[in-house]
């Protein structure tokens, strides 16, 4: 799925499923399965913390390996935490902010993910924002006005060359775990949207580099028509991408050239 300006990524998140000992074979698996050219394409796991330092040490080469969460300080006294530099250390190379679980289980702030992407970016760490609305917002016809201020509180005060190295996922709340897949036709809009405030924000040139996924229940079925939707440039996909030849199929469908 070439988009000319942008690479395509394909993301798994894994949340808190599969243990260490099964992540390798899944990995073993899943490099059988990969297309032989990716270029213009990138797949992306991002494992529980358990799982990183076995996955990074032995560099997946076609796989980069994500994260699903950083603290927002740097070091010290927080128990539990773990730090940008850490995972950078560990070899991450993406690292999931701001997902509605986290928002909604944890009580994750804008403030606390705006802190949290500025640390990635300072590691090196390739950060995926995620935004998106919930069932009632969408009815209400809020929508956008929810996710430019999702967006807005946490790219505030970045540098256009630094919002250039975020990638964001819209992931609609109602879509996420559900089976109920927002339409290609809906998924685009948003990304569209989200597109044009970057470009009244930062421009045409940072807009265009952007890569947008689209998150909720993206599966091997529906993945063809959410990925060749102009301003959709990738996936982040929970279920599906615990199943190997599932997440596959999504790769290979990304990676088309
Ligand atoms: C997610 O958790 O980011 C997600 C999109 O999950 P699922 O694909 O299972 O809806």
């Amino acid at each position: 799925m070439n988009k000319k300006y942008r690479r395509v990524i394909i993301a798994g998140n894994w949340k808190m499923n599969m243990l260490p000992s099964q992540a390798k074979g899944f990995v073993e698996e899943l490099k059988k399965l990969l297309p032989q050219a990716m270029r213009g394409c990138t797949a992306v796991l991002c494992v529980p913390a358990t799982h990183i330092s076995a996955m990074g040490s032995q560099r997946f080469r076609r796989i980069s390996v994500g994260a699903q969460n950083v603290s927002e300080y740097d070091m010290g006294a927080h128990t539990g935490e773990i730090s940008a530099e850490m995972l950078k250390d560990a070899d991450v190379q993406y690292c999931i902010i701001g997902h509605s679980e986290r928002r909604q289980f944890n009580g994750e702030t804008d403030e606390q993910i705006r802190l949290k992407l500025r640390r990635l970016l300072d590691a090196g760490i390739t950060p995926i924002l995620c935004v998106g609305e919930s069932l009632q917002q969408r009815e209400l016809g809020l929508t956008m006005e929810h996710i430019s201020y999702q967006v807005k509180a946490a790219l505030a005060s970045l540098s256009e060359e630094q919002v250039r190295e975020v990638v964001i996922a819209y992931e609609p709340i109602w879509a996420i775990g559900t089976g109920v897949t927002a339409s290609a036709g809906q998924a685009q809009e948003v990304c569209f949207n989200i597109r044009e405030l970057l470009r009244k924000d930062y421009g045409a040139l940072i807009s265009r580099k952007v890569s947008i996924l689209y998150g909720g229940s993206m599966n091997a079925k529906n993945c063809r028509e959410l990925l060749s939707q102009p301003d959709i440039d990738g996936g982040l996909i929970g279920g599906a991408s615990l199943k190997v030849s599932d997440f596959a199929s999504i790769i290979a469908v990304g990676c088309e050239e």
